[in-house]
Order: structure tokens, then sequence, then C-alpha cells
């Protein structure tokens, strides 16, 4: 039986320690006592662990030895703001599908009430990508960054501007005809050679992306990928992208 992993909250080298709901579930609901074993998520590593304090919000590991555990794909999913359960949704799904980072930006059809509140919205999206990350036995936490503008956000990691910065950028565009996310993934994976290529993928609002973001994204070196011929739901281009990069990845 695969053992639950619990995700530290603080660790140094030899402990690791859990608080909150965590802590309280170990302790109130499982009953866990010192001695028992358990395996524990802290920055990033999983290890094999043994309880050693137990207290109602806080429970306390020694770390015995790192196991192995399974990277995270090596994707940025840069997501326009919209419908906030939806988009939760999709954090929630990209998480257990393995993505790397969410990276929330604000678009020109961004609804103006849901770019002005996505700031206070952060620690939601990741208490959710938290819980999601628990619940798909990953052995780290999906990094949610800032919600920024998504001009700023090009402009920190184009190709065309920071080649060091060593991503392949595409964008979904559900207007793009000719290359698809399958044709682009090969591109990127025949030029990252021996390496595992980093991808940043850009998923447009409901309204899709404005004709000055699609110039935006093309002055910027991004590449335009189709997922096929349907016009999909921003949280099911997001899934069905994740997915063709596992299938690739994996
Ligand atoms: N402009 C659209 C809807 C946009 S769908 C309309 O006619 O209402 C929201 C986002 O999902 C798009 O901006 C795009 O990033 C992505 N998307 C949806 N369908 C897609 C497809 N077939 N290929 C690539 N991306 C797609």
């Amino acid at each position: 039986m695969t053992r639950r992993r619990w995700i530290a909250e603080h660790w140094d080298e030899a402990t690791a320690t859990i608080l909150g709901a965590q802590a309280e579930h170990m302790a109130r609901v499982l009953r866990t006592l010192p001695g028992m074993e358990a395996d524990v998520v802290a920055g990033g590593h999983v290890f094999h662990a043994e309880v050693a304090a137990v207290g109602p919000n806080e429970v306390r590991f020694n770390l015995i030895a790192e196991v192995q555990a399974d990277p995270a794909l090596p994707v940025t999913l840069v997501v326009s703001v919209y419908k906030f359960d939806h988009m939760e949704w999709a954090i929630e799904k990209a998480t257990e599908l393995g993505v790397a980072a969410v990276a929330p930006v604000i678009a020109r059809r961004t609804e103006k009430h849901l770019a002005l509140a996505a700031e206070k919205r952060v620690e939601r999206w990741r208490r959710i990508a938290h819980e999601a990350a628990l619940q798909s036995r990953r052995s780290d936490v999906p990094l949610i960054h800032d919600p920024v503008s998504l001009a700023e956000r090009v402009r920190a990691t184009s190709p065309a501007t920071r080649p060091a910065s060593g991503s392949t950028c595409m964008v979904l565009a559900e207007q793009e005809r000719t290359t698809t996310l399958r044709q682009a993934l090969d591109e990127a994976i025949a030029a990252a050679q021996e390496q595992m290529p980093t991808l940043e993928i850009a998923i447009g609002p409901e309204g899709g992306w404005a004709p000055e973001e699609e110039a935006l994204f093309d002055a910027n070196g991004w590449v335009a990928v189709s997922l096929g011929p349907r016009i999909l739901r921003a949280e099911t281009a997001a899934i069905a992208a994740l997915a063709v990069v596992a299938s690739y990845l994996e």
C-alpha cells in the first residue's frame, strides 16, 4: 500500500514539522503516536520518517532517509484570470496532472472585478494547490505566482528577449490552424537534445486573447499552438494541454 504523504511546513536536515489541519488530522483522526512511520515531503524531497512528537496542532518527525520521488512536469501554466470557480478547478486538476507552477495573469478580457480581486485570491489558490498535491501524493507543491499583467509575464519569460531563461513558450490559441501543441512539443524536445525541455503554456480568458495580445506573444517569440478544431473552455484547454505534455515527457 502507498503510504500517505505529509507535506512539512518547517524542516531542517534531521527533522520536519507539520502544522494546522494536517497535524490535527494526524493527531485526532488517525491517532498517530510517536514511533509510527510516515512519508514526509520537505523542500521538494520525500523522506521516510518516524513520528517524534504529537501535539494537537503540530506533529514533529525525525527524517530517516530520502526516498525516490517523481519530478513535476516541467510546465508553468500561464492562466488568464477568469471566473474564479472555474479557475480553482483548473488549478486543482493541473496540480493533479503534475504542473510545476501556475502563473495567473490579467489579460485584456479578464473581467475588471476579477482582476481587482485576484491578488486577494492567491492564498486560496495556494491552499487548493497544496490540498491537491497531498491528495495526488505529489512530492512537491506547485508554485502559484502572484498575479501580474500579461505583458509583465511575457516580458519576464520570452525566448526572444531572455533566451537564457531556456523555456519554450507556447500560447494556446483556438484560431491557430497550422501548428498543433504536439508538433510544437516535438520541436521543443528536439531542441532540448538530452535535456528535459521546460515549457511555459499560456491560456486565454473566456473571451479569448485580444488582437494586441496575440501580437505581443508573436513579437516575443511565443509559438501559437492548437489543441484541435473545437473551442474548449479555458479549464478544459489547461487539462488537455497538460495531458498532451505528460504523454510526451513521462
Ligand atoms: N474566443 C473564444 C473562447 C476562448 S476559449 C470564443 O470564441 O468564445 C479560452 C482559451 O482556451 C483560449 O484563449 C485558448 O487559450 C484556449 N483554447 C480553447 N480552445 C482551444 C483550441 N482548440 N486550441 C488551443 N487553445 C484553445
